[in-house]
C-alpha cells in the first residue's frame, strides 16, 4: 500500500514578485523501511527525468505497490531552467551561479540557485539513498556517475542498470581537482560528504521525450528501491563497465565540419590511435584533423552535429577501471 501526499512551497521569487515554486511528492508505505529521495531537472532541458517521475507516480499508485518506508520525489528541481529549456540560467536570474549543480548544499540567504538548493537539501539530507536524475545528449552513451571507491553508491548504480559507470575520484587529491572545476558544489558530492549513497544517472537524449531512456529510468528507480529494501524482490541489474570520469576528451583543434567515423558506435571498445572521425574545412574540403582515441577504452561520446568550434569535444573515450571487456 502507498499513501501519497504533495507539498508545494515557495523558496524565492523573481524581481517582478512572481513566485518560484517547488513541489515534492511523498509516498509512504505501510511498513517501516528506508527513506529514498529522487529529484530531476536541475538542468531544465533534461526533461526526461521529470517524465520518469510522472510515470513512476502512476506505477506506484496504479499497482498499489507494497512500499516500505518513504519515497520522496521532486520532478522539477529547477523551474528557472525548466521554463527556458536550458542547462543554466542567464546572468539576470543568477549572476553568481548560472549552474545549479555547483551550489550544493546551498544557502537560504544566497542567490536564487543557492536558495533552491538549500531548501531541497533540507529534505534530501534525511534520506538513506539519493538519485539525482540527469540527461546527457543523444551523442552520449547513457551512464551513471558515482563516487569512486564508495561501495554503497556503487550498489545503487549496479541496481539501476546502465552498461557504463563513470566513477569520479574521491579523496584529498581529487578534491582539489573537484574544487578547481567547481565540482565540489555538485549535489552528489554534497550527499557523499554527508554519508548518503547517491548516484547521478545520465539518461540519453536531452531535450526530448524518448521511450527508451525514460523506461530505463523508471525501471532503474524501481530496482534501486528493491536494492535498499523499499520494495520486495531482487533488482534485475546489468553487467557494467566501470570507468574513470573526466578523462579522454578529444577536442577540435580548429573550427570546421566534423564527420564521425561511420563504423563507430557508442559503447564500442577502442584502442589508442583508432580513427574516430575527420575534421574538414567546409569550404575548401581541406582535412584539418584526424580524431583518434587518446587511449584504450569505451567510446561513450561522439558528436554528430557537424559544425564544431575549436575546443569543442569531438569524442570521449572512458578509461576502464574494471568490468567486462
Ligand atoms: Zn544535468
Amino acid at each position: 500500500m502507498v499513501t501519497h501526499t504533495t507539498y508545494e512551497w515557495t523558496p524565492t521569487q523573481l524581481p517582478s514578485s512572481l513566485s518560484v515554486c517547488l513541489s515534492r511528492h511523498h509516498y509512504r508505505g505501510g511498513r517501516d523501511g528506508p527513506t529514498v529521495y529522487v529529484q530531476a531537472a536541475q538542468h531544465g532541458r533534461e526533461v526526461s527525468g521529470a517524465e520518469c517521475l510522472r510515470r513512476l507516480h502512476e506505477r506506484l499508485l496504479d499497482d498499489n505497490t507494497a512500499l516500505a518506508g518513504e519515497l520522496i520525489t521532486v520532478p522539477v528541481a529547477n523551474p528557472l531552467t525548466f521554463d527556458r529549456r536550458s542547462y543554466t540560467t542567464p546572468e539576470e536570474i543568477d549572476s553568481v551561479n548560472s549552474n545549479m549543480n555547483r551550489v550544493w548544499p546551498g544557502d537560504v540567504e544566497g542567490t536564487l540557485h543557492e536558495r533552491l538548493a538549500a531548501t531541497l537539501w533540507d529534505v534530501a539530507a534525511d534520506a538513506d539513498a539519493i538519485i539525482d536524475l540527469h540527461t546527457a545528449s543523444a551523442e552520449t552513451l547513457p551512464h551513471i556517475v558515482h563516487t569512486a571507491g564508495d561501495d554503497s553508491s556503487r550498489r545503487l548504480a549496479d541496481a539501476f542498470g546502465t552498461t557504463l559507470h563513470l566513477a569520479e575520484p574521491a579523496g584529498d587529491e581529487a578534491r582539489s581537482e573537484w574544487h578547481d572545476r567547481r565540482f565540489d558544489g555538485k549535489f552528489r558530492v554534497t550527499a557523499y560528504d554527508a554519508g548518503i549513497p547517491c548516484i547521478t544517472p545520465e539518461l540519453g537524449d536531452s531535450r526530448r521525450i524518448q521511450e527508451g531512456p525514460i523506461g530505463t529510468g523508471v525501471d532503474g528507480i524501481l530496482d534501486v528501491l528493491r536494492t535498499v529494501g523499499a520494495l520486495d524482490g531482487e533488482p534485475s541489474g546489468t553487467d557494467a563497465t566501470v570507468c574513470r570520469n573526466h578523462l579522454g576528451r578529444v577536442q577540435a583543434a580548429e573550427s570546421g565540419l566534423f564527420r564521425p567515423a561511420p563504423d563507430r558506435s557508442l559503447g564500442d571498445r577502442v584502442s589508442k590511435g583508432d580513427h574516430l572521425g575527420t575534421l574538414f574545412d567546409p569550404m575548401t574540403y581541406d582535412r584539418l584533423q584526424e580524431a583518434t582515441a587518446d587511449h584504450d577504452g569505451v567510446l561513450y561520446a561522439l558528436t554528430r552535429r557537424g559544425a564544431v568550434t575549436a575546443g569543442d569535444r569531438l569524442c570521449s573515450v572512458a578509461v576502464p577501471l574494471e568490468g567486462p571487456a
